[in-house]
């Protein structure tokens, strides 16, 4: 069996952003040589997520417009903020969005549904932060 890991990495320019990084994980299956197996994105920080969605814009402003009814950004609202933190509301949007996607390797590629991309989002920016690739098969 073949392994690969690679490791990408963000700055974003604001504090919440959805990027698709579709072409940059689809550009590692190829260099692992993997032909059937499977490919796990997971986000390596606990207020940046990696999920699968359709790449629309409307449909990122409605989950930003969602997220921020559910966990507005709000310093004095969250106990975690005590601590002195101000990203309480990052956390849970990470939860809600999930820490990670596993997508089927067929034939060399990945193997979407229709309309299916895979975006790392993150809900705390403005600094160095980075998200896993790991692919197993033969
Ligand atoms: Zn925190």
């Amino acid at each position: 069996m073949k392994t690969f890991r690679q490791e990408l990495w963000f700055n974003t320019k604001s504090r919440q952003e959805f990027i698709n990084i579709t072409p940059q994980v689809e550009e590692l299956v190829k260099k692992s040589g993997v032909k059937e197996g499977l490919c796990l994105v997971n986000a390596m920080h606990i207020t940046a997520s990696v999920f699968i969605n359709d790449d629309e814009g409307g449909l990122h402003q409605d989950f930003s417009a969602w997220l921020e009814k559910l966990a507005p950004y709000a310093k004095e609202k969250y106990q975690h903020n005590l601590s002195g933190e101000d990203n309480g509301d990052a956390h849970l949007k990470r939860t809600i969005m999930g820490r990670e996607v596993v997508v089927a390797i067929t034939g060399g590629k990945l193997d979407f549904g229709p309309w299916e991309q895979i975006f790392y989002g993150e809900f705390d920016g403005c600094r160095r932060k980075r998200a896993l690739i790991k692919i197993i098969g033969e």
